[in-house]
């Protein structure tokens, strides 16, 4: 089958968090079942290191129409990588710009005029490159080309057989924006109503895909169910369980030619399984680089993610004093919502010596964390899939997760008895259950059998790409026959 990706971000070109993981990796494993692949991103400026000095174009010049005249964007012909074909979207007065999606925390006010365009030059760039069976789109930002396909290119013979699958990688996120926004995208009006892409009086983009794609996905089988609830679905709950027949959960995999502590490039050490030994350097390396100094029998505990509040660290805050009773230490790398960046800059201040906080998008620094550190904390509101409890496990890294979509369908709690499992889970979201697990895992640490059980059942575990693949394909092929 012939696939076109559709996404905002991939790695290594563009990244702010697990979507980039996941668009990076999957399309080369499709690729490897034999399919013809490629994928379609906006030409970023963090893109143009990853190109030729002149970039070659496929198409020239694709004419995007808007209420006040055309707009244009060329299609960069971005080469043949690990058997995927890649284009980019070259309009450097939507994309050419400092963030992927706004600065200092604030969206940029054109994003539905940029993401709109994006759309519909990918579709208009696969009619000269050729025509997918299917799409398969990501996230709001490229939710609107299943839209387009079934509505404003209704007529167009040539796009009538291409199925569309919409991946949901998180539904925090939709794309809301003003109704005007239908007249600025050229969009029919009847898409306006509550069935199709009005939402709260707003125009909401991943409703859009949710109504009009042949199949769609959720990146674990928990966050499927999740999604489908008033508390995870972000009101969108209705529209997913409207369509529960058509939604499946396929937890992501990741990607061990990145993420492994035998062969990681970013490390100080390397250590298996076999070999554990190496992992003392990594932790060594990390205290230095986090500028601590604590005794082998103090466990390390990591930290490496957006701050969000999806991601539970008002949780921590309200446990921060009595964390720091304990003997720990913690190390913290993120960037996000002002608020969470002063609690972790405070917290840090305030335990000078044993707490250290980076507030900065550092990629070798996120790996030295999975490595160094000796338990990795994510206490999330919700989570998807989540990745990097998943890359913890193969780094021996112990997670302390709560209980939710990816997390519990990746993390066993740990059994002293059977000494089965690969880490600790709380499953109420309060703040007692979050210190309760913590000092689970902080118990274990001192009983060195134990601790060593721990770290040989994390690194067994396997989540390499190979089965969601495969789980992809089938959706691709079930979403090309409902179309047909
Ligand atoms: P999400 O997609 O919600 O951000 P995931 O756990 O699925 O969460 O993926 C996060 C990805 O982003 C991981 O690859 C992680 O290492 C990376 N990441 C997050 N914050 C940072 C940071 N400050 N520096 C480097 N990498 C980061």
């Amino acid at each position: 089958m012939q696939i076109v990706f559709a996404a905002s971000e991939a790695a290594p070109f563009a990244k702010t968090g697990g979507l980039a993981d996941v668009v990076g990796a999957l399309p080369r494993e499709i690729a490897k079942l034999g399919h013809e692949v490629s994928v379609y991103l906006p030409l970023y400026s963090t893109v143009r290191p990853h190109l030729e000095k002149e970039p070659t174009y496929s198409v020239r010049s694709i004419t995007i129409p808007f209420p006040h005249g055309n707009r244009f964007a060329g299609m960069v012909d971005g080469g043949d990588r690990n058997g995927v074909r890649y284009y980019f979207v070259d309009c450097p007065e939507y994309f050419d710009r400092q963030g992927l999606y706004g600065n200092n925390g604030d969206s940029y006010s054109d994003n539905a005029e940029r993401f709109g365009l994006y759309c519909r030059a990918v579709i208009e760039a696969t009619k000269i490159l050729g025509v997918p069976d299917v799409f398969h789109v990501h996230d709001w930002q490229a939710a609107l080309l299943p839209v387009l396909l079934r509505t404003v290119y209704a007529a167009d013979a040539q796009l009538r057989q291409a199925a569309s699958v919409l991946t949901i990688h998180n539904a925090g996120y939709q794309g809301w924006f003003p109704p005007a926004t239908i007249d600025q995208l050229l969009l029919p009006w009847e898409l306006f109503t509550y069935d199709k892409l009005e939402h709260y009086n707003s125009l909401n983009f991943l409703k859009g895909g949710v109504v009009y794609s042949d199949l769609i996905t959720t990146v674990s089988p928990t966050y499927a169910e999740e999604v489908q609830t008033a508390e995870f679905g972000n009101g969108l709950d209705g529209a997913l369980r409207q369509r529960s027949a058509d939604l499946r959960g396929i937890l992501n995999g990741v990607d061990y030619t990145e993420w492994d502590p035998a062969t990681d490039g970013n490390l100080a050490g390397h250590y298996s399984p076999l070999d554990l030994s190496g992992k003392r350097d990594c932790r060594k390396d990390l205290l230095h680089a986090f500028g601590l100094e604590v005794p082998d029998t103090t466990p390390v505990i990591g930290i490496c993610s957006r701050f969000a509040s999806q991601k539970g660290f008002d949780l921590l805050e309200q446990i921060a004093g009595r964390l720091a009773e304990r003997d720990v230490a913690v190390v913290a790398l993120g960037t996000g919502e002002p608020n969470y960046e002063k609690f972790f800059r405070d917290f840090a201040f305030a335990n000078a010596g044993r707490f250290s906080v980076q507030i900065r998008y550092d990629d070798a620094m996120a790996h030295k964390i999975e490595a160094g550190a000796d338990v990795f904390l994510m206490p999330s509101h919700f989570e998807p899939c989540g990745l990097n409890q998943i890359y913890a496990l193969k780094y021996g890294t112990v997670p302390v997760v709560r209980d939710t979509g990816g997390l519990k369908d990746t993390i066993e709690e740990w059994n002293p008895e059977l000494q089965t499992g690969t880490g600790f889970k709380f499953t109420d979201y309060n703040a007692e259950a979050l210190l309760s697990a913590i000092d689970s895992a902080l118990a274990a640490f001192t009983v060195k059998t134990q601790w060593k059980q721990l770290m040989e059942n994390a690194m067994a575990q396997n989540f390499s790409w190979e089965k969601p693949a495969r789980e992809y394909a089938a959706v691709y092929e079930d979403a090309a026959r409902k179309r047909a």
